[in-house]
């Protein structure tokens, strides 16, 4: 097997890999969530198309290893990017995890407030107000670098930056009616993603 065919296996293991750990990171937090009410929801039609799209960048991946359907859009994978993006990954998928922990019952895949839902400020919330946004563009930025091919390796980073883009600020506005002061004073001493930077 040449060096190229096995840094393009290496690339599908670890593709692979971080999706299941992916999935099974969230599992268990989508069970528990769909048990607790819902008292107000902001899902939107905006929410629902950018789930839709969501979902179809975490196939498209998927796709890419099980068939040829992509393969016009491959490119050459260096062993540098393959390096540099499964640290990326890795740390995306620690930070997804800790950020569910943190979190806990007041995690939704969507915009909504939950029965006694609280504000949560502690753990990875302590210096930013979106950290499992951060971990999906580590993520992302992680696929883009070890796949090697422009439309799967880009749909995560590109679904997940106008998810970003788009949600931020409804969300934010719902805490703030939701929390009042408290998501003020919270807002205050934190930063959106990146800690001590924006
Ligand atoms: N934007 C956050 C959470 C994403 S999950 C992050 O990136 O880490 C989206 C849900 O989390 C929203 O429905 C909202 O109700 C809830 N949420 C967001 N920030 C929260 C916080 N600080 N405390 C409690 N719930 C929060």
């Amino acid at each position: 097997m040449e060096i190229g065919e096995v840094n393009l296996w290496i690339a599908k293991v670890i593709i692979l890999l971080a999706s299941i750990v992916m999935v099974a990171i969230r599992a268990p937090h989508a069970k528990r969530s769909h048990g607790i009410p819902v008292v107000r929801s902001r899902k939107g039609k905006l929410e629902i198309v950018l789930l839709t799209i969501a979902w179809l960048a975490f196939f498209l991946p998927l796709i890419w290893i099980a068939t040829p359907v992509l393969s016009s859009a491959d490119y050459a994978l260096r062993p540098v990017p393959l390096l540099t993006g499964a640290v990326c990954l890795t740390l995306g998928l620690w930070l997804f995890h800790l950020s569910h922990a943190d979190l806990g019952a007041n995690w939704s895949i969507t915009l909504d407030v939950r029965e006694k839902h609280r504000l949560v400020t502690r753990g990875v919330y302590r210096r930013v107000r979106h950290p499992m946004y951060t971990a999906l563009l580590l993520y992302s930025v992680g696929q883009a670098l070890v796949l090697p091919n422009y439309v799967a390796g880009l749909s995560s980073g590109v679904t997940t930056a106008l998810l970003v883009a788009l949600r931020i600020g409804p969300e934010e506005r719902m805490m703030l009616e939701e929390f009042g002061k408290n998501y003020q004073e919270y807002m205050a001493v934190t930063k959106r993603l990146v800690p001590a930077v924006w």
